[in-house]
């Protein structure tokens, strides 16, 4: 059998596909010449196992989504108490080229507006640092991110650079408060760089998936941001990443996200996902149309909520093959991650007779999890297996096997 999960995700990106509302940003002449149509999806579980689904392939610049990932290498850099003196954590309700200076302060609110993020590319690396060192200190740490070699696509860079009069204007506000110390010209070309950082939405979603680790790249097990810093970044993502329609965003979706004016969309579950996606139309928050509506279906099916219950993570997943049967256990409190291991293994299952699926250790499902892993059942039923399943408290409530049979019991 083949695991359902890009059989699902190819299915979300055909329902939307037929939504054509939005158009492409017109401040970015490189931005505005991209093909509407493009669309594409990934999840990377906290394990590293990545399902994508439409233009996979398509690289694009990754734009705001870098805010979030410079602030936490500005953290890193600068210690939390340099960076909150320039920067606050308070969200802007506003587009993301208000200036939004606090009163008193003059600190830009957050790091997500444009005003923030040129505060924190203007604090990377050390007080006067030189400004091609920034770059690449991004251009690293986002290669950790994402597990391979990123690059900067030149021309995108250029083009925004030509039209950056409103970022420039910004950065000169900032350094006339003396929240910016280096030359704002030099900053804003690098804060434009760190934007033209191109990325698949496969990469978004490992980079994603680091956070929801606590900081740990699931593929490299390599520790690339501190565990308080990657709750920093996950808290301010959730209360500032989607701009003005932040509130609405986190109550109904509820997935801590940050889109790119190029089309890019990422969102973060901790302990248990990170996700990207990709459509160059924009709605009028600035946010991807497409994108937007495909994460809030993965929230809607998948329970995929920040605040949804999901009982603590201890789950376990396990094969073992014997003589004519094949063993898959489950235990504790199964959700999304442990539900797609187990299908992946479902996925090598070798052509033994029998699967018996053993539930006896399990504690609860979350409504997704069951799905899926009735789903697996089925699909093996389909390839002409016998299924046997021991699950005492009744976990899959009805195990309906799709071809009006139900699993034997262990
Ligand atoms: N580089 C873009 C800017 O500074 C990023 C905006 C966005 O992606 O929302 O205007």
């Amino acid at each position: 059998m083949k695991t359902p999960i890009p059989d699902y995700l190819n299915e979300v990106l055909s329902t939307l596909r037929e939504d054509t509302t939005g158009a492409t940003a017109s401040y970015i002449p490189e931005l505005a010449e991209a093909n509407p149509d493009l669309f594409a999806l990934a999840v990377t579980t906290g394990t590293g196992s990545t399902y994508s689904a439409g233009d996979v392939d398509t690289e694009f610049s990754i734009q705001s989504i870098s805010k979030p990932f410079a602030y936490a290498a500005a953290i890193m850099d600068r210690g939390i108490d340099r960076v909150l003196e320039s920067i606050g954590v308070e969200p802007s309700g506003e587009a993301f080229n208000e200036l939004s200076l606090e009163g008193g302060t003059h600190r830009p609110k957050n790091p997500m507006i444009n005003a923030g993020a040129i505060a924190t590319h203007g604090l990377l690396v050390g007080e006067r640092a030189d400004p091609e060192a920034r770059v690449a200190r991004t251009l690293s740490m986002f290669s950790q991110l994402a597990g391979r070699e990123l690059r900067i696509d030149e021309s995108v860079c250029a083009s925004e650079l030509a039209t950056a009069d409103r970022n420039l204007a910004t950065a000169h506000m900032l350094r006339s408060y003396g929240i910016l110390t280096s030359d704002p010209h030099e900053v804003v070309a690098g804060y434009t760089r760190q934007c033209s950082i191109l990325v698949t939405v496969a990469d978004l979603s490992m980079m994603a998936a680091t956070l929801a680790n606590g900081g740990v790249q699931p593929r490299t097990h390599e520790r690339v941001i501190d565990t308080d810093v990657a709750r920093q970044v996950m808290a301010v993502m959730a209360t500032a990443g989607m701009y003005d329609g932040a509130g609405d965003w986190l109550t109904r979706v509820g997935i801590p996200a940050k889109s790119g004016v190029a089309g890019g969309l990422v969102g973060v579950l901790p302990d248990q996902v990170g996700i990207g996606g990709f459509s160059p139309r924009l709605d009028e928050h600035g946010n991807s149309q497409r994108a937007r509506r495909a994460f809030e279906r993965l929230s809607a099916d998948m329970g995929l909520h920040l605040f949804a219950p999901s009982h603590g993570r201890l789950e376990v997943v396990g094969v073992q093959r014997e003589s004519s049967r094949e063993v898959f256990t489950l235990q504790g409190n199964v959700q999304f991650t442990a539900a797609a291991e187990l299908l992946d293994l479902m996925a090598d299952s070798t052509s033994l007779s029998e699967v018996h699926v053993d539930m006896s250790r399990v504690h609860s499902f979350t409504d997704v999890a069951r799905r899926m892993t009735l789903e697996g059942l089925r699909r093996l039923r389909m390839d002409g297996r016998r299924i046997f399943i021991n699950d005492p408290l009744q976990s899959l409530a009805n195990p309906d096997l799709g071809d009006g049979t139900y699993p034997e019991r262990s």
